[in-house]
Order: C-alpha cells, then structure tokens, then sequence
C-alpha cells in the first residue's frame, strides 16, 4: 500500500485560493440561501473514479484533484478541479 503523503503541506496558500475564486466568481450570493458567506478550504481533496468493487483498494483510476468552497449559512458547496485552476500541478504538487 502506497504511503500516505501526511508529510507534504498538501494546503493551498490561503491567498491563492481567494485570488482565484475572486477572478473566476466576483461578489455571488448562494443560489441556495441567497447570502454572501462564501469560505473556502487551503485543503486539497480528491474525487476518485467509481470502483464498482465498493471498496478502497488503493487501485483508485482516475483522481482529480478539488478545492472546495462552501456557503457558511446555509453549506452549499462548490467544488472546484484544483490543476484546472492552477491550483495544483500534474504530479499532484502545490503549485508556488
Ligand atoms: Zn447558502
């Protein structure tokens, strides 16, 4: 089993997350509640490709990589493909 990476800072300068949500999304209200409380995460999460086995068997196919942001009123989420923004290189590393 591949070792987890609890040794690498897999969190996003917390700046770098605003600068994006603020060029790609402005000022929104949540389409959910309709107020302004948008907070966001430095985590980097992941989304993995169905495995019709049900399990986790390490054998995860396609990964992609997610920030997420989610309204502090009512926890709508949006979740955004972290190497899409940017946020993330194609080796799974915090881009600087
Ligand atoms: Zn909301």
């Amino acid at each position: 089993m591949a070792a987890r990476r609890e040794e690498r800072d897999m969190k996003i300068d917390d700046r770098k997350i605003a600068d994006f949500i603020g060029r790609k999304l402005g000022i929104r209200t949540c389409e959910a509640c309709g107020m302004n409380a948008w907070t966001h995460d430095p985590t980097v999460y992941e989304l993995r490709e169905w495995d019709d086995t049900g399990t986790a068997s390490g054998d995860y196919g396609a990964v992609v990589p997610l920030v997420t942001l989610s309204c502090g009123k009512c926890g709508n989420m949006k979740l955004f493909n972290a190497a899409t923004a940017g946020l993330v290189d194609e080796a799974g590393n915090i881009t600087a």
